[in-house]
């Protein structure tokens, strides 16, 4: 791969190699916008077969942070960063304050975060060595609830755009995944007295956990959670699901969840779903609730205020389904156009200099 094409193709602005003798971390972080505001993030932990995987998921990650910020309204910007190793044997206090020191070295131009095999524990170390850190212990708190929240909100919006109304208690859900995010939300339909819940699992400690707390939720077998008669379907588990031997299955109106990048080819698989008349509120903005609720750590931490942006999604996933409709572009797309628009309007908007 020549970074330098991927770059210019993409609009990257930067990319930064670092490798601590000390501590054997290596590691990269790739800036992809900063126009709304710094690069935030998380930071994870792999052990990639070789350094162009690592570079390609980072710069991948790092440029989806980026319309994912700015679809949420926030003002941040994309950035990400990978480390190559065994997360059970690298870890240490010295491998994240050596990490800390690399955040801290780009003053404010990149906000980490914990992502897959780093912890809030982690990033307490990170913030020994830099302010530029969120997800701290004691501070916004386990991610998935909020974001579970955010999908119901999502959930409600994408019920209205495309049958008329957005009463919980008319529709039946089939809920894939009964994890961190789809467990939450079960729990949320639940309590605004869905008509019917199937959900699926492959982890039978989930399923029995779902079971024994919501005995009227319905479980069926992963492999029947795509075909069955219901008004919503909900990915909560895996990416690439929404896929050729997928779509044709799907009877419910409307496809609405956490799980990111469901669709297996983005362009053919948005409009497979688009031509079946079938409303997919897409990932990156219907998932943003726990982006939301961290990045109010940049604040002073206030969870009735995070709560009040996330509910939010439900108007954005509107003004989105409005773009696709007029412009007659999947959902996916036009939730490009509304997050590349917000970027370039504010770069405009910028262009002036005013003293603060
Ligand atoms: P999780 O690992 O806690 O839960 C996923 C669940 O899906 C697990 O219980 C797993 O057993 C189950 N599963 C895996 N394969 C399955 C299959 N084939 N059929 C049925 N169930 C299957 O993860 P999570 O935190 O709930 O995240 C779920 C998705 O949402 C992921 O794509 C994640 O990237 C995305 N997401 C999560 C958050 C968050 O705050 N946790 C935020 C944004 C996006």
């Amino acid at each position: 791969m020549d970074k330098f094409d991927y770059m210019k193709k993409h609009s990257y602005e930067q990319i930064v190699y670092f490798y601590d003798k000390t501590t054997g971390l290596k590691g990269i972080t790739c800036i992809h916008n900063t126009a709304l505001g710094p690069a935030l993030g998380g930071t994870r932990l792999w052990n990639y077969e070789c350094e162009e995987d690592a570079v390609l998921d980072c710069l991948r990650l790092a440029r989806g942070m980026s319309y994912k910020a700015a679809a949420a309204g926030l003002n941040l910007g994309g950035g990400k960063t990978v480390l190559i190793g065994d997360a059970n044997e690298v870890k240490s206090e010295a491998y994240f304050r050596a990490l800390g020191r690399y955040v801290q070295s780009l003053n404010g131009r990149y906000i980490t975060a914990e992502d897959v095999n780093t912890t809030t524990k982690d990033m307490d170390y990170v913030h020994m060595e830099t302010d530029h850190v969120v997800g701290l212990e004691g501070k916004s708190g386990n991610p998935s609830p909020l974001t579970a929240l955010g999908v119901f909100h999502g959930i409600r919006a994408s019920l209205q755009h495309r049958l008329g109304d957005n009463d919980i208690t008319k529709y039946s859900f089939a809920v894939q995944g009964t994890g961190q995010t789809g467990y939450y939300l079960v729990k949320l339909l639940i309590e605004a007295h869905a008509k019917k819940i199937y959900f699926t699992d492959i982890n039978p400690e989930h399923v029995n956990k779902m079971k024994k707390e919501c005995p009227d939720a319905i479980y069926v077998k992963p492999e029947e959670i795509y075909g069955l008669d219901v008004d919503v379907f909900s990915p909560c588990a895996l990416g690439a699901v929404l896929n050729d031997h997928t779509i044709p299955q799907i009877k419910a109106s409307v496809i609405a969840g956490s799980a990111n990048n469901v669709l297996e080819d983005e362009e053919k698989h948005g409009n497979m779903i688009k031509d079946k008349g079938i409303l997919y509120a897409p990932d990156f903005v219907i998932n943003a609730g726990g982006l939301i609720n961290v990045s109010h750590e940049l604040d002073v931490y206030n969870k009735d205020r995070a709560i009040r942006d996330i509910e939010k999604i439900y108007d954005r996933l509107l003004e989105i389904f409005t773009i696709a409709e007029g412009e007659n572009i999947p959902t996916f797309n036009a939730a490009k156009v509304f997050a590349k628009k917000r970027i370039e309007t504010m770069m405009h908007l910028r262009g002036n200099y005013i003293p603060r």
